[in-house]
């Protein structure tokens, strides 16, 4: 069984080797990062069909529906984050079913994911891929870039709404989409009279939460508030800001404002964007 996973494993990497590397000299940081993927699951990678791209790896498991994702749209995704944030390299995995989506990202929980941004990488779920629209599937591969471009998977002393908010801000940017549209669920609480009374918090975007489509509408206007009210310079500032101090430390430095605050401005802001 050993002998066999390592034949196996060999198998995948010379089909990673022959992919060619980009013509700018140093360390082939994709192609170690895919070769390092690649060895943790021999059993799902062998072979996979690998595409290149400037800065961007698709790996495709065999027997994975054709076209889930291509590497114009990766592509896409990394200029919208390039023009917010700054460039990002990634690997996008994409496994054959929802159960091997499950293996590769665990412990993290797949149930209703489109896809999961990890620290290098992000990985596709097939089935709940496949039911996005051409524009929802820009959108997400937008957000999960995002996150391996700010290190999401390395800030869990960050605010969620700040880390969530901040992903689909990027993500939405260019989508076209209106703001009732994105944040449909949490206008119809905010048409009835309930406004939020606080910002997201970890537990609110656990997999299962009750208002989880409510706790990414709110966490994305909360950014998008920031981003029109002080300019999106001042948002990612914001955001790089937090990485190293904190959220509450950098809303004082960068904003001038205390996270109670804040919170007063954004709940006017719900009212002024989703009420009729
Ligand atoms: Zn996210």
């Amino acid at each position: 069984m050993r002998r066999m996973r390592v034949q196996v494993a060999v198998a995948l990497l010379v089909a990673v080797m022959s992919v060619a590397a980009p013509a700018s000299a140093g360390p082939d940081r994709l192609l170690s990062d895919t070769r390092h993927l690649a060895r943790e699951h021999p059993e799902i990678w062998t072979g996979a069909t690998i595409a290149r791209g400037d800065q961007a790896m698709l790996v495709v498991a065999q027997g994975a529906p054709a076209g889930t994702v291509t590497l114009r749209e990766i592509e896409k995704a990394q200029r919208a984050v390039a023009a917010v944030w700054g460039p990002v390299q990634v690997v996008v995995l994409v496994p054959a079913s929802t159960v091997q989506a499950a293996v590769l990202a665990a412990p993290a929980a797949v149930e209703g994911m489109a896809a999961l941004a990890d620290i290098d990488h992000v990985i596709i779920e097939p089935t709940g891929f496949a039911r996005l629209s051409p524009v929802g599937r820009q959108v997400v591969l937008t957000h999960e870039l995002t996150h391996v471009a700010t290190g999401a998977a390395g800030s869990a002393d960050m605010a969620m709404w700040l880390v969530e908010g901040f992903a689909d801000y990027v993500g939405y940017l260019h989508s076209g989409l209106t703001v009732p549209t994105i944040a449909a669920e949490l206008a119809e609480e905010v048409e009835s009279g309930n406004i939020p009374t606080e910002l997201p918090d970890r537990t609110d975007f656990h997999a299962g939460s009750p208002r989880l489509p409510q706790a990414y509408e709110e966490a994305w206007l909360a950014c998008r508030y920031i981003a029109e009210h002080y300019g999106q310079d001042r948002l990612v500032t914001l955001y790089r800001q937090a990485r190293r101090l904190g959220t509450e430390a950098a809303l004082r430095d960068i904003l001038g404002r205390t996270t109670t605050e804040l919170t007063q401005a954004w709940r006017a802001y719900l009212a002024q964007q989703l009420r009729p």
